[in-house]
């Protein structure tokens, strides 16, 4: 007997009938003996709805009122879940993030977990119950209710995994693993049999939505088993997430290549070059919760320099603002300007390790196809290049190609 946390989708609970198949296959692991924790999203294209409608009555959503509505869509396929489980004669009890006691901090539309109180679902599974958690959200320490950024409920299925000690965690999506690249872009794309964790975390976190890096990130610091799977097929094997590399299999130097749509770019004109200036540029932003991802400067030919870091797209008027109000006369900047145009496109590996010439060979596929990089930045295992995003699915073609990761 094992205990098994299983996450479902939005596409996987997109439909009652979708979901009565979620409860036949859960009634297969729980016919073997297995405890089940069952974790699902809300179905597919209801979160977005949610957000359209809070947008359609105020521009830029309250964060707080948006977590308390956007929350609903998980609510209604716990409750539609634990329906269909009882319809097939299984005991089934459904609870809200703030039921479990799934607490977060309080950065509202994209809470991290802090602690999960797992004594009512351990209560219940001992009873014989499937428990069923509403993904994505969560509660403060004050009881208001937050969501865990886009993507949230794998992180919640990991996170529930790690507190119950889960033997596995099984995600099941709309593909039937984790693959080489995105198949919705490249067709030739492989699906992998197991993928290292450090490459799964470089790979979310550059954008491949397969998994939210949250979830990669419990996984690795819980140790929690990780498979990616389908849910409309029976038995595939899907890919697991190891934790060691394998050492009998060819480890090809590329694993995969990842994409994201969702950064723009701000760029600080004619700053001093003095020290102290990346601190007065970037703590303001820091101070207002914007992320920061890659971040450069050029050298001073005149004793001024240009600064450019990335942020989420959502975030670069309220970057924008931050820099004009409070930063460019403070520090002299001659000008700042933002661009949403951008995509990054990033090829992951442990093999780079001890191979060269992955980030020339990168370069090359670019340059042969005329795509201009405008930032670069990279890692042990990475390689990322900033382009415009009119030319991002011609670039991930492209080097998924010329690392020969097609179907072989
Ligand atoms: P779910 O609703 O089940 O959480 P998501 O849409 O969040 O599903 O994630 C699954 C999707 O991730 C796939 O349909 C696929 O288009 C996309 N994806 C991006 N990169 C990859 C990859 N490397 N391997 C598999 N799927 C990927
Ligand atoms: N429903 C949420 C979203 O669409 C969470 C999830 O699906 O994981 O982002
Ligand atoms: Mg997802």
């Amino acid at each position: 007997m094992a205990l098994i946390v299983q996450k479902y989708g939005g596409t996987s609970v997109g439909s009652p009938e979708r979901i009565k198949n979620l409860a036949r296959r859960v009634a297969r692991f729980k016919a073997l003996g297995h405890q089940i924790v069952v974790v699902v999203s809300a179905m597919s294209g209801e979160t977005n709805r949610l957000i359209g409608l809070a947008r359609e009555i105020m521009p830029e959503p309250d964060p707080r009122e948006l977590d308390v509505m956007v929350s609903t869509g998980e609510q209604v396929t716990i409750g539609l879940t634990a329906m269909a489980l009882m319809d097939l004669g299984i005991k089934a009890k459904s609870y809200t993030g703030s039921q479990v006691k799934i607490v977060t901090d309080n950065a509202h539309t994209k809470a991290r977990i802090l602690r999960i109180d797992d004594k009512s679902i351990q209560k219940d599974l001992k009873a014989g119950y499937v428990v069923v958690v509403a993904g994505f959200q969560g509660v403060d320490e004050k009881g208001n209710i937050t969501t865990l950024g886009r993507g949230g409920s794998d992180t919640t299925g990991v996170a529930l995994a790690a507190a119950l000690k889960a033997d596995e965690c099984q995600i099941y999506t709309d593909v039937d693993g984790v693959y080489t690249t995105d198949p919705r872009v490249v067709p030739e794309a492989r699906r992998l049999k197991s993928i290292t964790f450090e490459e799964m975390l470089e790979l979310a976190s550059q954008g491949s939505k397969v998994l939210q890096i949250r979830s990669v990130e419990f996984a690795g610091k819980y140790k929690v088993k990780l498979r990616v799977l389908s849910s409309f097929e029976e038995d595939g094997e899907g890919t697991l997430i190891t934790f060691e590399e394998n050492e009998d299999m060819e480890q090809p130097i590329i694993s995969g290549i990842a994409f994201n749509r969702d950064e723009a770019k701000i760029t600080v004109l004619g700053v001093p070059d003095r020290p102290g200036i990346a601190y007065q540029i970037l703590g303001p932003i820091a101070d207002a919760n914007v992320d920061v991802d890659m971040i450069i400067q050029n050298v001073s030919a005149d004793g001024t320099t240009d600064f450019t870091f990335t942020v989420h797209k959502n975030e670069m008027g309220k970057a924008l603002a931050i820099l004009k109000d409070k930063v460019q006369a403070h520090i002299g900047a001659r000008e700042i300007s933002g661009d949403d145009k951008i995509a990054k496109v990033s090829v992951v590996g442990v093999g780079m390790r001890s191979h060269v010439g992955i980030a020339s060979q990168m370069f090359r596929t670019l340059a042969e196809e005329g795509i201009n990089i405008q930032m670069i930045s990279t890692s042990e295992i990475k390689i990322a290049v900033v382009i415009d995003e009119k030319y991002m699915e011609l670039a991930v073609r492209v080097l998924h190609k010329a690392f020969e990761l097609e179907e072989a």
